[in-house]
């Protein structure tokens, strides 16, 4: 059994009081059959007026139930012999379970049933039955029975970490109230306010959970300024020359970025900066300018991308911009022989390359680096918190750590940015490279496809280029391939004259590189891609982006999918296609593409619809996961944890550890750091 409960986090009775229930059962009351209704969840009580086993399609015991006011149907599929004689004619049985509509009236599949002695009265609970998250071997009523003990004999000596006065200004209760409602609410309690989480026990154990990863952020943030960094200096030839050579000016935004960049790496502490600007706004000038920083300061710089592809574009980039200025530019990728990697390691190691660029493989074991002054995460919410927490510790070499740039295209609202990126200092980029137009986005349904290709020819053959991209149905990198090979074959055919491209996932990275470069280069028409186009691919000709199933994407992939187009100076188009009939929430999505361009906008409305873990792209990875606290529905608790953070981290106050230490686990990990 330790085992199992070790699989759900839970190695001490303690750990039991903080695994809190998902839902709730109403067994305080017994139900009238005839009130009943299909979809419920209901407790009732009757007699068995008749049980046979039938042989249809799969044998199955069939027992109608009866009370005072009508019957039900309890179905069986598995049973024992045993458990049959049981259920048989004249039995009285309490029972709970789900009502359904059956082939014959209502009936209760499986129910979960009790017998009753003849006069026994029927007993109800007088609190709600809590259901818990719950793994393989380890059933309901066990984690009942561990959670009884658990409030019985770990509750009463549990200190509450949160300073009362906090609490009272907010009238949330105490903890132990707090953890008493939640794991056994009294009868006649409203459930919806305890599942919806307005409750305020369940709000105040939110703030507590949300305050212990802010405090737990900033203490990663506190451990980091103690640590040295190489100081880098900004004021250098190769910096000057690059600037010189740009084919564009900065913007404002752009300047203004790199000024605090540079402010930040002439210290002896370790910048922890986070760069954030909508898709296109011009980030990876600003990583370059850091990075020469770092160069011309002697030092290596490393720049790690979320995917191959767009490490692979980087690459190109880079190396246009700063290979001619005599920089030495080493790149890993996961395709690579074994050679070519123990090239690329020694490169790093006897400081040959000056700039390493790579998807996580950058860190990865047998990598050193010969003197690394500046670490670059690239879009970084695709990655997890502790996977950069890991990487700087890797950079570390003789007591110094690396300076940390994470740049992100996820416009988030400041409630949320105080505690993902709490720890953090921000840039933000505001504005866009002169001459951009808004890209015209249209729906057009599914049926129309035919002139959505017939758009596609023409604007390819006034030299333009366009993007077809048929997002992945499954989470598989196989099945997303087969959804873009058909449609590059019949784009093919229906496109003659005009070069058609195909990329996705499966490919190996040199056949990425390959028609990435095609098509960067003009030799492509058409682009066939599954959704790894969607972060940071950078061709600024393509002026149409074609998105398949649009209604199936999410409105940050969406956003990011259509930043891809609208780089240039003619006028770019979208066109997102849809399969009728479009649920609501679908429409909503594709309307609010059609109607605004701004990041920010599309977040907040991102955020209403789906939920902060899914816009953070930390649900996907697991590397945020709240077990209380859910980022949109107590984002207001946000503000009030910040400011409790505050007077405790002020006042010393030894609960700062204990408070992270139950929430966010071990936490050496950020003390490291
Ligand atoms: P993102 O912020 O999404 O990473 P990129 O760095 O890929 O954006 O830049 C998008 C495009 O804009 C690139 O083609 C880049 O060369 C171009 N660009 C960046 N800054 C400027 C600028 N100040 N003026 C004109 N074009 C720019
Ligand atoms: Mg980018």
């Amino acid at each position: 059994m330790a085992g199992k409960l070790e699989r759900l986090g839970l190695r001490t009775v303690r750990d039991l009081l903080f695994l809190l229930p998902i839902r709730y059962e109403d067994r305080t009351r017994i139900r009238p059959i005839v009130d009943l209704k299909p979809g419920q969840r209901v407790q009732l009580e009757g007699v068995i007026a008749r049980a046979r086993v039938i042989m249809g399609r799969r044998r199955s015991l069939l027992c109608a139930l009866r009370d005072e006011t009508a019957e039900i149907t309890l179905r069986f599929f598995h049973f024992t012999r045993q458990q049959q004689a049981g259920l048989s004619a004249g039995t009285r049985l309490l029972c709970y379970g789900e009502v359904r509509q059956g082939p014959r009236g209502f009936e209760i599949v499986h129910p979960e049933y009790r017998r009753l002695r003849e006069a026994e009265p029927a007993p109800v609970q007088d609190r709600l039955t809590p259901v818990y998250p719950t793994t393989e071997g380890v059933t309901q009523p066990r984690l009942r029975g561990l959670t009884d003990h658990a409030l019985e004999h770990a509750l009463e000596d549990l200190p509450d970490l949160i300073p009362a006065p906090f609490l009272a200004r907010l009238r949330f209760p105490g903890l132990h109230e707090a953890l008493r409602t939640v794991h056994r609410p009294p009868r006649g309690m409203a459930l919806e306010t305890l599942l919806s989480g307005t409750h305020p026990a369940r709000k105040r154990m939110a703030l507590e959970e949300i305050l212990a990863w802010h405090m737990g952020l900033r203490r990663m943030r506190e451990a980091g300024q103690r640590r040295d960094a190489f100081p880098l200096s900004a004021i250098g030839p190769l910096r000057e020359e690059f600037l010189q050579r740009l084919s564009f000016e900065l913007t404002s935004g752009q300047r203004q970025a790199i000024e605090q960049i540079d402010a930040d790496l002439a210290r002896n502490v370790p910048m922890m900066r986070l760069l954030q600007g909508d898709v296109g706004c011009g980030k990876t000038v600003v990583i370059a300018a850091a990075a020469l920083a770092a160069i011309q300061t002697g030092r290596q710089a490393a720049i790690m991308a979320p995917t191959e592809l767009l490490a692979e574009q980087h690459m190109r980039t880079l190396s246009d911009w700063l290979a001619p200025l005599g920089v030495r530019l080493a790149w890993i990728s996961g395709g690579m022989s074994r050679s070519e990697r123990r090239m690329f390691e020694a490169e790093l190691s006897g400081g040959d390359a000056q700039l390493a660029i790579g998807t996580h493989a950058l860190f990865q074991k047998g990598v050193q680096y010969r003197s690394l002054g500046l670490v670059v995460v690239d879009e970084q919410h695709r990655f997890g918190v502790h996977q950069r927490l890991s990487l700087v510790e890797k950079g570390a070499s003789g007591g110094q750590v690396p300076h940390q740039l994470v740049t992100t295209a996820t416009p988030i609202p400041r409630s949320l940015a105080m505690t993902f990126y709490a720890g953090l200092d921000i840039s933000a980029i505001r504005d866009m490279p002169p001459g951009r137009q808004p890209v015209n986005t249209v729906l057009i349904s599914q049926e129309r496809r035919h002139e959505v290709i017939e758009r596609v020819a023409s604007a390819c053959g006034s030299g333009r280029q366009a993007y077809w991209v048929c997002p992945l149905i499954e989470e598989s990198d196989y099945i997303e391939s087969q959804a873009a090979e058909p449609t590059h074959r019949e784009l093919s055919e229906a496109l003659p004259g005009i070069r058609v491209g195909l990329l996705h996932g499966r490919a190996t990275s040199r056949e990425r590189d390959r028609v990435m470069g095609q098509f960067a280069a003009g030799k492509l028409g058409v682009l066939v891609a599954t959704t790894v186009i969607e972060v940071g691919v950078d061709v600024p000709k393509a002026s149409l982006m074609i998105v398949e199933n649009a209604e199936r994407l999410g409105l940050a992939q969406l956003h990011q999918l259509r930043g891809r187009v609208g780089r240039g100076a003619d006028r770019s188009h979208c066109v997102l296609m849809y399969r009728s009939p479009l649920g609501e929430m679908a429409r909503e999505r594709l309307n609010t593409m059609r109607s605004t361009h701004d990041g920010f906008e599309i977040a907040r409305k991102d955020l209403a619809l789906r939920g902060a873990g899914e816009i953070l792209g930390v649900r996907q990875t697991g590397a945020l996961q709240f077990r209380v606290a859910d980022l949109v529905r107590d984002g207001a608790l946000a503000e009030p944890a910040q400011r409790i953070a505050e007077e405790m981290l002020h006042d010393g106050d030894p609960a700062v550890e204990q408070l992270i230490h139950r929430w966010v686990g071990e936490g050496g990990r950020y003390a490291r750091v």
